[in-house]
């Protein structure tokens, strides 16, 4: 895979996961401009990047943009909930109108487009674990609303530009995704408890700590969308990216308890509003489409990303 005179454009580029996406393509050959309001954080990201190839342009893809392209990869959103729960309203204009915007761009030039969307679309899911075929069960009024339905929004909006203006579209819905260089403050569960842990603070467990997720690591995601971008006859799919190891909240206290050497000290706080109890992904499809699986083994990915959180804060 290589992505030699290919000039891509990264919206949200200098979040956590198109931090390590713009460092991935830019090793492939590609020319990467990243476009980022800097909303989850200060743009330190490319400190150590001395490439000519990378340009970093300050812009909030609600505002319209001229620019040229090859290759539009779309991470503007943020996608922790105390983030975008913070500001629905903006969340919902990037997810919908941001993602407009792109992809009205990407048709002018007759450009593919990767969006990233999420298992926010599943809602808190009655199948278990969610093939893309699962059409969810969302609410519509609740304070995740915002995410969730910007995202299914934005994938309508997407797929009607695939099939009325022939845009080559490919959705690629993430699960979660953990990793060195998340923001201290992400407020998800993984960051909060590795900080909490190295801090020899109590974990802070909301609800009873039974509910599920699946974590993949960030390696592993960006080598599926990379994969989903450079790949032949993926336009118009829809593709789950994500870890189906499934852990409860509490056995993910337990392990980053153990692997950074805290005894496990935890405290129960209010559930989270609409909380989905139960998600997995169901990766047959991005298995068979693109010949990807997820290598990092969770303990193996837990380990690099608490090592990379200390240095951070030994460092303060
Ligand atoms: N959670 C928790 N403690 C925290 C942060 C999150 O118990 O400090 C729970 C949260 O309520 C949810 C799960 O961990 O059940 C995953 O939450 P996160 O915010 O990481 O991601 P989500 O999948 O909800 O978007």
């Amino acid at each position: 895979m290589n992505f030699d005179n290919q000039h891509v454009v990264v919206a949200g580029g200098a979040g956590f996961v198109g931090g390590h996406l713009v460092r991935s393509l830019l090793a492939l050959g590609a020319r990467v401009t990243v476009l980022d309001n800097f909303h989850t954080g200060p743009c330190d990201k490319f400190a150590s990047v001395s490439s000519s190839e990378l340009q970093v342009i300050e812009h909030d893809i609600c505002d319209k943009i001229d620019l040229s392209f090859d290759l539009v990869m779309n991470l503007a959103c943020p996608a922790s909930p105390e983030h975008y729960q913070a500001d629905p309203l903006q969340t919902w204009r990037s997810s919908v109108v941001g993602t407009m915007n792109l992809v009205e761009l990407a048709a002018s030039q007759d450009a593919r487009m990767v969006h990233c969307s999420t298992s926010e679309v599943y809602g808190d899911p009655l199948v278990h674990p969610q093939p893309e075929t699962y059409l969810g069960n969302v609410s519509c009024t609740g304070p995740r609303a915002c995410y969730d339905e910007g995202k299914r929004a934005a994938e309508t909006f997407l797929l009607d530009m695939f099939r009325e203006r022939h845009v080559d579209v490919r959705i690629a819905r993430l699960f979660n995704t953990y990793g060195p260089e998340m923001a201290l403050n992400d407020g998800r569960v993984v960051s909060n408890f590795v900080v909490q842990a190295l801090q020899g603070k109590a974990l802070t467990v909301f609800g009873d700590g039974n509910q599920t997720r699946s974590f993949c690591y960030v390696a592993d995601t960006v080598d599926g969308l990379l994969q989903l971008a450079y790949g032949r006859g993926l336009q118009g799919q829809v593709m789950n990216l994500g870890n189906p190891d499934e852990r409860s909240v509490l056995e993910i206290a337990r392990i980053i308890s153990d692997l950074t050497g805290q005894p496990l000290e935890t405290v129960q706080m209010a559930a989270a509003v609409d909380d989905p109890r139960r998600r997995c992904p169901d990766i047959t499809r991005a298995t068979e489409r693109l010949g990807w699986a997820p290598r990092t083994s969770l303990r193996d990915g837990l380990s690099l990303t608490i090592d990379e959180f200390r240095s951070r804060i030994t460092r303060g």
